[in-house]
């Protein structure tokens, strides 16, 4: 059988550079689980995921704990094909899981302006959890809008526009393994 090609090293044409790699995700979410380690546990909590942005991250962190979890997903609408968000967020599609009394996680991708976990945020506490922490791979603290802080973080990043590992410009590039910053020209 022929071996496996190596992917290649070299920069995608639509990055203008690589902020964290592959492998600095994956360290960096396993010390997180660590963090969430230190404070659930060994007990049950639920995740509520933010979809799609959060889908890879949620998929990784997940196989990194061992507590007995639980998973549900809410849709938010997205940006369409633009580089900062604009007007209020709409929730397109919401839980299944009955979350009350439950301990629940929510997880999404990067923290922005806040609007978004704002509005995710109220609407589970709305629904009694035990209680309610959230967990972003990333915070571009420098653009909050509403003042909300996540209680576990990935990395801190500039304000600068991402893609990669289920970030996405006009839904391209969710798929690329590492996080980088989208090239203005390939913005358009
Ligand atoms: P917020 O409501 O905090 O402004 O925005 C949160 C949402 O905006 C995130 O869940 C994400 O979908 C989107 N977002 C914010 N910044 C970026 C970015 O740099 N790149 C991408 N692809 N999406 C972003
Ligand atoms: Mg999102």
């Amino acid at each position: 059988m022929p071996r496996p090609k190596k992917k290649s090293p070299s920069l995608h044409p639509d990055l203008e550079s690589v902020l964290y790699t592959e492998a600095q995700i994956k360290k960096r979410i396993r010390t997180l689980a660590g963090e969430l380690k230190a404070v659930y546990g060994d007990g049950e909590f639920t995740i509520v995921s933010l979809i799609n942005g959060a889908i890879m991250f949620t998929a990784d962190l997940m196989r990194e704990i061992d507590n007995p979890v639980r998973l549900d997903c809410i849709r938010i609408s997205s940006y369409g094909a633009k580089t900062k968000s604009v007007g209020a967020p709409q929730l397109i599609a919401t839980l299944t899981l009955d979350i009350a009394n439950r301990h629940v996680l929510i997880v999404d991708d990067i923290l922005d302006t806040g609007k978004t976990l704002t509005l995710v945020a109220g609407l589970v506490r709305k629904l009694g959890p035990a209680s309610l922490r959230t967990c972003v791979l990333l915070d571009k603290t420098a653009r909050r809008e509403v003042p909300f802080e996540a209680d576990f973080v990935g990395f801190k990043i500039p304000d600068k526009f991402v893609i990669g590992y289920g970030l996405d410009y006009a839904e391209r590039y969710r798929n690329l393994p590492c996080i980088g910053v989208l090239n203005p020209a390939a913005a358009g």
